[in-house]
């Protein structure tokens, strides 16, 4: 595992619970909001926590921490993923993962093998508009539509979340993304904070009249639809 940040002890990255995160280097996407751009653009130069250190760390913390997640970059990228995971299984740990959506198949497996007791997964945006907002030209959103359709269909624990950019997300595009994960079990719509360790500078978050308006929109398709950092 590539690990290369960590954060000690968390009381808001895995609801309910006091955990650490881990930040696995390296991204596919270029998601112009990302606040973690040395994670996706710069890995190669980036220091690397030994896996054993994490371990041990996690060792000693037990009884004091209750999960782990495991965040990046994107952590599917890692080829070792499930057997670290079962590793920290080992220790007694709950494990989050926070996934783009783009390794269907591994996310399986991983439930399946009891390995992650949550997910959240991004929705970057509508399919249709999934491009843009990840920093490509074009992009086959069919991995992507797989894994959705995969939480949505089964006894998954999951969440969706979409970070929104006013550039990106207007009227038409949330309707769409109601629509592409109607029915969903819990769906956040999330505020963006500018800061300088974003790959793009100079985008704004959607305002809080606009983010209500979103959000009874989306409620027609998603009655669990929050907001999340929004002084509401
Ligand atoms: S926001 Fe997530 S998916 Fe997008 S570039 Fe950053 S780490 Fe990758």
């Amino acid at each position: 595992m590539n690990v290369s940040g960590i954060e000690k002890m968390s009381l808001v990255d895995y609801d309910g619970f006091v955990a650490s995160t881990i930040f696995t280097a390296g991204c596919n996407f270029r998601c112009g909001f990302c606040h973690n751009s040395p994670l996706v653009l710069d890995c190669k130069n980036l220091p690397i926590i030994p896996e054993e250190e994490v371990l041990a760390y996690l060792n000693k913390r037990k009884g004091i921490l209750d999960g782990l997640c495991i965040s990046g970059g994107e952590p599917t990228l890692q080829p070792d993923l499930k057997n670290f995971c079962e590793k920290v299984k080992a220790l007694g740990y709950k494990i989050k993962l926070d996934t783009n959506g783009t390794n269907p198949k591994l996310v399986k497996e991983l439930w399946k093998e009891k390995l992650i007791d949550y997910f959240a997964m991004d929705i970057k945006n509508d399919p249709s508009s999934y491009a843009q907002i990840i920093g490509f030209d074009k992009y086959d959103t069919s991995k992507i539509v797989e894994t959705v359709d995969f939480f949505l269909n089964n006894d998954v624990d999951y969440e969706f979340r979409t970070t929104l950019i006013s550039d990106f997300h207007k009227e038409d595009n949330i309707r769409k993304i109601g629509l592409f994960i109607k029915g969903a079990k819990k769906y956040f719509l999330q505020k963006f904070k500018d800061s300088e360790s974003c790959i793009k500078s100079h985008l704004c978050a959607v305002d809080e009249k606009t983010v209500l308006k979103f959000q009874n929109i989306l409620r027609e398709y998603i009655p669990n639809t929050y907001l999340r950092g929004y002084d509401l």
